[in-house]
């Protein structure tokens, strides 16, 4: 159990010596935002730190690629039980530097050991040669192979630090890659520990490295020398760096912005409703890409959703700590509590209605904000269109489903949608929405634990997929060997 205070020394230094900084003079801090306390510092990197950990990875890369998926799959199944093994410390480094509840924090954990165990047992099945006909009268022997990209970049942000720093980051290892991450200067610590890990495993020292330092100058030299670039973050920042990686026509697959709606039809169990709206829209204090921002309501059913979710909300336990028994915690810093309020100052500006929460809560800690629902906000309030990235969200009464599919496909983004119904409506309307991942009955969860099929968004929302064959097989080249027979 890690004091909820500065990293203990050796630990502190332990994480830092896995950077390839090498430049040492500027410090970053980071902070806890549960308390607002310093817990530590990293490096501030650039370009020629980038550099070093390129010329490392792309020598370690050499040699990896001549070993077996075989022999790598021993290596991540060791890492899957040391993830398991140190679940408590993780959350602690997790929480510390998020200031997120734990069993958010043990959301993490757990999707860094269900993901690295399906790639782990299924990379080879992925990635091995496929036998292909080919067209007569030739008769052709067609061998499908996968060839690692060489070394691929990584660029996340603060909101899942140990999923987004190590789950994409094990498929692309397992195809026979080297990483070069850069982590959010907000959440280092978590992907550190993790590499830590993954070394005590087994995974050759150099073949992941771990950049600190600001986004545009470390994050702009990853995605300047990179043979593939995995990208997490705002759309803003993915279209500064898909102008890059279009330049170099080198790949990118990208996960940015949603504004996730919600749709609950009068045929829905308002009972499994009521169980799942708060954990769809404040999960991880709504710091989450697939988080429910927008819920639409048939209009026999509204007052009692409404009704129903208000008491939901209001139940809810905020708090700073370790403990299990808070539902959701803190914001990560100063910026978002701003931004998260301005959205909200907005909205009862122009005259919506507050059902619970709208307000900050110092009195138990600094960056915390209540799980705020809001009603009839006027059109044009920016917080009907845009992503607010916190524990935000806003209800409507529609008359049919078609209004609640016309609103809900509305944005310019398409990463995930809800709808809750008995099956039959429910998939009739899911085959109407315009997003990557849609729960029928559930908030986000399902879509989100689904390893094993695709997951990534529509329209803005992004490029490419986690998860599945897909979210392999990205880093890979494709080489087709086509024989002529006799
Ligand atoms: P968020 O709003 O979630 O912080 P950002 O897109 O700003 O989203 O940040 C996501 C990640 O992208 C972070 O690691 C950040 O440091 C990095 N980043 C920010 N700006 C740039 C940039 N211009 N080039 C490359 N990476 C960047």
């Amino acid at each position: 159990r890690l004091p909820l205070g500065p990293l203990p020394k050796e630990l502190h230094q332990t994480l830092l010596d896995l950077t390839a900084n090498t430049q040492q003079a500027a410090k970053v801090e980071v902070q806890a935002p549960f308390t607002g306390e310093v817990i530590g510092y990293v490096f501030n990197g650039d370009e020629q730190d980038v550099e070093h950990a390129f010329a490392l990875s792309r020598a370690a890369q050499k040699k990896w690629v001549h070993t077996t998926t075989a022999e790598r799959k021993k290596i991540f199944l060791r890492f899957h039980d040391l993830v398991l093994k140190n679940r408590e410390l993780l959350m602690d480094i997790v929480q510390l530097e998020t200031g997120k509840n734990r069993a958010s924090a043990a959301d993490e954990v757990l999707d860094v050991a269900i993901t690295t165990r399906f790639y782990a047992n299924n990379a080879g099945k992925f990635l091995n040669d496929k036998k292909r006909p080919g067209a007569l009268p030739i008769i052709t022997k067609n061998t499908q192979q996968y060839v690692p990209k060489g070394v691929v970049g990584q660029i996340t942000p603060w909101n899942y630090p140990l999923t987004l720093g190590v789950s994409d980051a094990v498929p692309a290892l397992l195809a026979g890659n080297a990483v070069v991450a850069k982590p959010d200067l907000a959440t280092p610590f978590s992907c550190l520990i993790m590499v830590h890990l993954l070394i005590e495993a087994g995974l050759p020292r150099d073949l992941m490295q771990v950049v600190t330092g600001p986004g545009d100058v470390v994050g702009g030299a990853i995605a300047a020398q990179c043979d593939f670039l995995m990208f997490t973050g705002s759309t803003a920042t993915g279209r500064i760096l898909g102008r890059t990686m279009g330049e170099r026509l080198v790949g990118f697959s990208a996960e940015l912005g949603g504004k996730n709606p919600l749709i609950v039809a009068k045929d829905a169990d308002l009972v499994k409703v009521e169980a799942e709206l708060s954990q769809a829209c404040f999960s991880n204090s709504g710091q989450l890409c697939v988080s429910i921002e927008r819920i639409y309501v048939e209009e026999d059913v509204y007052e009692e959703v409404v009704a129903r979710f208000s008491k939901a909300v209001k139940a809810m336990s905020i708090g700073a700590g370790f403990e299990w028994k808070y539902e959701m915690g803190s914001l990560i810093n100063q910026a978002q509590l701003d931004r998260v309020s301005i959205f909200v100052d907005q909205a009862k500006a122009a005259g919506a209605t507050v059902l619970c929460g709208g307000k900050s809560r110092p009195d138990i800690g600094p960056f915390f904000y209540e799980p705020t629902v809001l009603a009839d906000v006027p059109e044009g309030t920016p917080l009907l269109t845009e992503e607010v990235f916190g524990p935000v969200v806003f209800i409507e009464k529609v008359a049919t489903l078609e209004e609640a599919v016309d609103k809900a496909n509305g944005t310019p983004y398409g990463l995930n949608a809800s709808v809750f119904a008995s099956s039959e409506t429910g998939n009739l309307v899911a085959g109407q929405l315009e997003a990557g991942g849609i729960g029928i009955n559930d908030g986000y969860a399902a879509t989100w634990a689904s390893v094993s099929t695709p997951l990534g968004g529509m329209k803005q929302s992004g490029l490419g997929h986690r998860h599945g064959a897909e979210g392999i097989t990205k880093y890979a080249e494709i080489r087709n060997i086509a024989e002529q027979r006799w």
